[in-house]
């Protein structure tokens, strides 16, 4: 369908609406009529409800009954290319038309009643009584910078009603503005001086620009500091000099104050942002500055997947490895495999770009499906660390320490010249496990099969599956014996303890996601040891993501052999990136780096992979063993989770769909489980998983369809599908 179709007034339309209905429902065009894929308001028995105009209606229902369509809302409507890309989507993760729409629209502020767009920001008056909840409000805002909020959601986020902004809008502490009319983004400009590549970057990126224009999938391969992102930011010039717009995902948004200078410094002025951190109000215009084609360039997460571009040429995949790309709730999907099919969409180039690709993108690229362009070497000086491993069998460790002697000399080695050194451990909190000494009990969670994890800077145990907190307790919640509750194991602010005691006098930066209250005071950290204001960084994986701490020379990594328990078939994989990408962090600038990793068993295959740095040799094995178990991205695999509140009708519904296989095996696939999931319980409910492992080439969704329609759910029960689970 073309896509200014046009409704007259009375014409039967379909509109999709987010409620659980399915499909969508007809009704007739407004007075003034509307385009297709527009934005409206409908009556839904006593209620209205926003849904997009989706089609013609079908004729089979009586005009007389149809209800007209109750107003048009003052948003661009949804052009063809993304309702296709929703639907071909929906399919792939078998998800439901108004629950792909609720996925797209449910972040953009977009369904506000035209009265509630008034914003609030910091004002230059004084409250005249500071109160805890006003002193909450005042804190959001600060934190925000200059971000206007619509009430709701500003009070929402201070945790207060919205008679408190109210109060302080009237005192002229907060200022209440109508929202300025979607004011365009300045131009970026394509045409300003880039930095001189380097030979291997200058190819690099002339391959790039060479293929702008059409759908095409590229892998950027290049260690840490080659060069990758001045080499992409070419392709986004030449994206941009041909009119077309351009969309950036990085896996960590909150952390891009550096990536934003650097596109700044490239083009002149910023791009747009798109995160959970930015206002509601933004979002909006956001939205509509990209349907109207008034943004040249989104840097974003994953959903911004989602914004009704004009003209997309480009989408770029930065750490295209990186799990968080896998949405883990509600609509199950990876960001990387969904920018390349709404590239395909549009006519738009997709550049994956990664230090450690995952093996899917160079299992891809091996069989020609992408192209690949390797950048070898680090640019100018810099050359990738050296990685040593420490055997922790031979190092003499006093108990409830963690830092072995040849690692301490390492660090004071460094400090005593002025540079950095980062510990590494992959692990928030106190200690990992909390035990009774008189009896042996370990405080778990109330809510979820899992431990209750020691935070003491927050002096409470913390879940880190559902969140839940409760303070440390004095006495066994089991047997009642007091003063014998003890920590087992090492978390980073454990770490941080020990590296106060061996290291007095050296200035100690604790890098958790859990420790900073919002993005900015993350942000502000990081540039503070950029700048040099640490000697050591104690930090959890948050510090494997794309920071340049010009002074880092050494990375210790406290645990190497950490990822590689359990019996996923992808801990190797991971181990392998997430060592890879910690050690990158060591010697970005002129002075060399080194990575230690301690281990108890460094002659593993893994270790010794990571050790030898031969790459290629280490994903031909990984490729091997996987082609040989018919695994991703070799074989298919979908992961069904069935969740509720008591475990036993979970097992039935699961024995019941084991027994009743003949979907499945009408295309060949294996059925695996039920059994509980690897987290068997989480927020109260009961988790059973069944795997589902079929040919590459075979049509699994359809046959999951057939074959889970063969039982009845409860509603008490969820029944969700995991296409290309990350765990297996
Ligand atoms: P990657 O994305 O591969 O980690 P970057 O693009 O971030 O690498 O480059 C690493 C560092 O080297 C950055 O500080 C970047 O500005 C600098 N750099 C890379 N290429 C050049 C170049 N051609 N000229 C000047 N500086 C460069
Ligand atoms: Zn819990």
């Amino acid at each position: 369908m073309p896509d200014e179709c046009w409704f007259a007034e009375g014409a039967r339309v379909s509109v999709l609406t987010a409620e659980p209905i399915g499909r969508p429902l007809d009704y007739l065009a407004p007075e003034g009529g509307c385009f297709l894929g527009a934005f409206v308001e409908v009556p839904l028995g006593p209620r209205r409800v926003v849904g997009v105009v989706w089609g013609a209606g079908d004729g089979r229902f009586d005009a007389a009954k149809l209800r007209p369509v109750a107003r048009v809302l003052d948003v661009p409507p949804m052009r063809d290319e993304l309702r296709s890309f929703l639907l071909r989507m929906g399919e792939y993760t078998m998800t439901s038309r108004p629950a792909m729409l609720r996925l797209a629209t449910r972040t953009t502020g977009l369904f506000d009643p035209p009265g509630s767009r008034r914003i609030y920001r910091i004002g230059s008056g004084a409250p005249e009584r500071e109160t805890e909840a006003r002193a909450k409000v005042l804190k959001v805002l600060h934190d925000h910078g200059g971000a206007g909020f619509y009430l709701s959601e500003l009070a929402q986020l201070a945790g207060v009603t919205p008679q408190v902004v109210k109060g302080l809008a009237k005192s002229g502490a907060v200022e209440e503005a109508e929202q300025p009319r979607d004011l365009p983004f300045p131009r970026l400009d394509a045409d300003l001086p880039g930095k001189t590549l380097s030979e291997d970057q200058g190819r690099a990126a002339a391959q790039l620009c060479a293929g702008t224009g059409a759908f095409g999938v590229t892998l950027l391969k290049g260690v840490t500091g080659s060069g990758k992102t001045e080499v992409y930011l070419e392709a986004v010039a030449e994206c941009l000099r041909r009119g077309r717009q351009a969309l950036v995902l990085l896996p960590e948004i909150a952390l891009s104050a550096e990536f934003l200078a650097r596109v700044e410094a490239r083009f002149g002025a910023r791009p747009g942002e798109w995160h959970s951190g930015v206002t509601q109000a933004e979002r909006r215009r956001l939205w509509r500055m990209a349907a109207q084609g008034d943004v040249q360039l989104v840097v974003g997460a994953r959903s911004a997947l989602f914004l009704p571009f004009r003209n997309l040429g480009l989408i770029v995949v930065d750490e295209e490895h990186d799990t968080s790309y896998k949405q883990e709730e509600g609509v199950l999907y990876n960001a990387r495999d969904m920018a390349v099919l709404r590239a395909s969409f549009c006519d738009a180039q997709v550049v994956l770009a990664s230090a450690t690709p995952s093996l899917e993108s160079w299992a891809n690229a091996a069989a020609g499906k992408y192209a690949r362009i390797d950048l070898h070497a680090r640019f100018g000086a810099s050359e990738l660390p050296q990685m040593h491993a420490i055997d922790m069998r031979e190092e003499r460790i006093e108990s409830v320490h963690w830092i072995s002697p040849t690692l301490v000399g390492a660090v004071l080695d460094r400090i005593s010249r002025g540079e950095q050194a980062m510990l590494f451990l992959n692990r928030r909190g106190y200690a990992p496990v909390t035990i009774c000494r008189a009896c042996g009990h370990q405080i778990g969670c109330d809510h979820c099969d899992a431990r209750m994890v020691e935070h003491r800077f927050l002096n409470r145990l913390v879940c880190h599956q559902c969140g839940e907190s409760k303070p440390i307790p004095a006495g066994c919640p089991s047997c009642g014996v007091e003063g014998k509750l003890a920590p087992i194991g090492p978390g980073v602010e454990r770490l941080a303890e020990e590296v106060a005691e061996r290291f007095p006098n050296a200035r100690v930066a604790v890098l958790s996601s859990d420790l900073f209250g919002t993005a900015r005071a993350l942000k502000e950290t990081i540039a503070e040891i950029a700048e040099g204001g640490a000697d050591i960084i104690i930090g959890t994986q948050i510090v494997a993501k794309g920071h340049n701490f010009p002074k880092l020379t050494l990375v210790g990594v406290i645990d190497a052999d950490l990822g590689l328990q359990g019996s996923d078939l992808r801990a190797a994989e991971r181990t392998f990136q997430l060592m890879r990408q910690v050690a990158g962090r060591a010697g970005r600038a002129e002075r060399p780096g080194v990575a230690l990793l301690q281990s108890y068993q460094p002659e593993h295959p893994v270790i010794r992979a990571i050790l030898s740095g031969d790459e290629e040799a280490f994903w031909k094995a990984e490729a091997a063993e996987r082609r040989a178990q018919n695994v991703p991205p070799y074989g298919r695999m979908a992961g069904i989770i069935l969740s509720g509140p008591e475990l036993q009708p979970l097992f039935e519904i699961g024995n019941e769909l084991a027994r009743r296989t003949e979907p499945l095996r009408r295309i060949g696939a294996q059925l695996f489980g039920p059994a509980p999931a690897p987290i068997a319980r989480v927020r109260g409910r009961h988790r059973v998983r069944m795997l589902v492992k079929a040919d590459k080439g075979a049509p699994l969704q359809a046959a999951l369809r057939a074959w889970v329609r063969q039982v009845k759910v409860p509603n008490a029960v969820r029944l969700a599908i995991d296409i290309d689970p990350q765990s297996f």
